[in-house]
């Protein structure tokens, strides 16, 4: 009997492959990719085969033996395995913790049950009705030539789709496809958007222009076996469109052509936890390794993309007008409110702009984003108010349930009766949250049909399509919500949008703030307005109706604004002129984490490389634990990738009992 070694990637912290023995019988030599089955300590768990080898290091006694191979499947590709290669090269994670989590949970127990059954689902997987087919629209001609250049173009091929809110991007995105399905009788394509509330209004547009195309969907909220059933459809190049949020970005796609990002400058696109990837930097990474377009959209690109465009890198394809004729970008006014407050916070102007809207039957989108009713309570007599006894933050009023709330560790309680310090019994809500709102708008307006759509009113499943599909029905007059309703959403007889607050983050510590402010409000005002009609309006409600983000959102000027701000960080030395990655690290004490970083800093040596001092987190407790933080950064991406390689060898080998993380391109600092 043949044998032979397999070397498997397994889904540990180790960052360690691991070599067993193979008795090749009759099922012959196994590949890579493959799915094998092997004992791991008390365990017996499914790893990756990385190579097949004819002998190792490993002494014979101390080889074990890999039960099974997963012959039922197609192996993954070997640009699938680069592509996880990559990913796990370039942000610190061992292969095993890159490559295994992204595949279904049934490809990854032991039991082989579970897939045989799905395996064979697949073969007699049906459609979905599909919709009644729809005629594609006339490209205007800024469409047409965006979408016949990216049809058209060979080899890599990254696109900024650079389109104001309405400007039919999506059109673009469909027709380009349309091109590439129809010339690529294998071909598939991957379509990214970030939010999942997106993912129904797509689906329903390409089933219905794409009749009896298998297209599968990829996105957290999928049960086990629905997410097995689309993956493998993917893998098994069944699924020619895979439409899916951002952990679509590591399916197995085996003919791949054309790659859509959709809302491209999204924060969603970049994970928060784990394996902390951009799916929007892997998406131009996997485009360029397989030699493909890929198509950045938005109306307010990333600064990273932007100076992308700028130095030629990637190619701007302009929409400068909105598609639907007669539909113009609504008017943004502000309203000075640092000296009339108005009523229950909402300005005359804003009230009476409601009111207009009521009588002429349309809909209006007031934008705030902080859920819950209040974001502190207060006790005015003696100045208590409601922390978190876990961490450095209010407790959120939700009057809906009478419960206080952290929205950072979740710890609950009901509202207290009484001040706990004096025991004064009146105690006062302060400030305002999407509840609060939807409170005061009902009482102004009793006859109207006020919804509020955010996370905590949309928590059951399907609820959230739910509510956007009765805002579509017009069963909703006045539409209250935080940045879930602001995206992409293309509400057809909406001509109002109120800003309530966006000052919070006018002055933030965060250097990227001011860019996400702008691109989340010229998000909220491009849902006004969409089919013509009447006159939309934005009105923005602010305190520093003077500042400069404010001016250029009245011009809709995002050119401007996004090269003063490109100025300021080359002047100032931060992204993208600059490469960085964050060494977190926490403890009970805040000095202990600090130590492991002030340690972790002298570990190795770092020439070209700037280490600064550790710091609390902005954020510093979070469910009692106290959070430090050290920035490391570079003008030499290879020379950043070079350092933290070896800095990261050092921190594992370095014994400690300081919970760490390493974030590679970090977002949030
Ligand atoms: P964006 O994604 O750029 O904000 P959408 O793709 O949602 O814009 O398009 C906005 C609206 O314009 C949609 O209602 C869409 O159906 C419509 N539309 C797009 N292209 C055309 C066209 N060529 N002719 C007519 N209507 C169009
Ligand atoms: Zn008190
Ligand atoms: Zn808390």
């Amino acid at each position: 009997m043949a044998h032979c070694i397999l070397r498997i990637a397994l889904d540990t912290p180790l960052n360690a492959v691991f070599d067993y023995r193979w008795k090749s019988g009759d099922s012959g030599r196994p590949h890579v990719g493959q799915l094998a089955m092997v004992p791991f300590g008390p365990r017996e768990v499914v790893g990756l085969v990385v190579d097949v080898l004819d002998e190792t290091d490993v002494p014979e006694e101390k080889l074990k033996d890999a039960l099974a191979v997963r012959s039922q499947l197609a192996p993954l590709s070997a640009q699938w395995l680069a592509l996880a290669g990559f990913a796990a090269e370039y942000y610190q994670r061992p292969l095993g913790e890159v490559a295994l989590p992204g595949l279904p949970k049934n490809l990854r127990v032991t039991s082989t049950v579970a897939l045989d059954r799905a395996i064979k689902k697949l073969g007699k997987m049906e459609l979905p009705h599909d919709p009644a087919p729809a005629a594609a629209p006339l490209l205007n001609p800024g469409q047409q030539a965006a979408a016949d250049a990216i049809a058209g173009a060979q080899g890599f091929a990254p696109f900024l789709l650079y389109g104001v809110t309405g400007s039919g991007k999506t059109e673009v995105y469909l027709q380009a496809c349309a091109q590439v399905l129809a010339r690529e009788p294998e071909g598939q394509v991957l379509v990214l958007v970030p939010e999942i509330n997106l993912t129904p209004q797509l689906e329903t547009n390409i089933r219905a222009r794409f009749p009896g195309v298998m297209l599968s969907t990829l996105h957290s909220r999928l049960s086990e076996g629905e997410r097995m059933l689309h993956w493998l459809a993917a893998h098994e190049g069944k699924a020619r469109i895979v439409l899916g949020t951002r952990l679509a970005i590591l399916a197995s796609l085996p003919h791949l052509k054309l790659i859509v990002i959709d809302e491209e400058h999204d924060p969603s696109y970049k994970q928060q936890e784990g394996l902390r990837y951009s799916a929007r930097d892997l998406a131009v990474w996997r485009a360029h390794q397989l030699q493909l377009p890929v198509v950045l959209g938005s109306a307010t690109p990333s600064l990273e993309s932007w100076h992308h465009a700028l130095k030629g890198r990637y190619r701007k394809l302009e929409l400068r007008e909105r598609a639907v004729q007669q539909a113009v970008l609504p008017s943004v006014k502000l309203i000075d409110t640092s000296r009339r407050r108005g009523q229950e916070g909402m300005s005359e102007q804003l009230v009476e702009a409601i009111k207009l809207r009521m009588e002429r039957g349309e809909q209006s989108l007031l934008f705030l984003n902080r859920r819950g009713y209040s974001p502190v309570i207060t006790c005015e007599s003696c100045g208590w108010v409601s922390e978190c006894k876990r961490c450095t933050a209010l407790m959120v009023l939700h009057k809906t349930d009478y419960r206080l709330r952290c929205h950072h560790c979740s710890l609950e309680m009901r509202i207290p009766r009484h001040c706990p310090t004096c025991g004064n019994i009146d105690l006062q809500p302060l400030g305002r949250g999407t509840q609060r709102i939807e409170e005061s708008l009902q009482e102004m307006f009793p006859q109207a049909r006020v919804l509020r759509i955010d996370a905590d009113s949309t928590r059951r499943k399907g609820s959230a399509q739910e509510a956007f599909d009765s805002v579509h029905r017009q069963e909703v007059d006045i539409l209250v919500g935080t940045q879930m309703v602001a995206k992409g959403h293309d509400f057809k007889n909406l001509t109002l949008v109120g800003i309530m607050n966006p000052d919070s983050s006018l002055f933030s510590q965060d250097y990227r703030a001011s860019e996400r402010l702008f691109a989340q409000l010229m998000q909220v005002a491009g849902r006004a307005g969409r089919q013509g009609g009447s006159a939309s309006e934005v009105l923005v409600q602010t305190s520093y109706p003077e500042h400069p983000l404010f001016s250029a959102l009245v011009a809709h000027d995002y050119d401007y604004f996004a090269n003063s701000l490109l100025g300021e960080r080359e002047v100032a030395g931060l992204p993208p002129f600059l490469y960085q990655a964050i060494l977190r690290a926490e403890a009970r004490e805040l000095e202990q984490a600090l130590e492991f970083l002030r340690a972790a800093r002298g570990l190795v040596a770092h020439e070209g490389i700037t280490i600064n001092d550790p710091i609390p987190m902005s954020m510093a407790r979070v469910h009692n634990m106290e959070r430090a933080q050290l920035l490391v950064e570079s003008a030499s991406r290879p020379a950043l990738q070079a350092f933290l390689k070896g800095w990261m060898q050092a921190l594992r080998e370095h014994k400690t009992r300081i919970k760490w993380s390493l974030e590679v391109d970090p977002v949030d600092i």
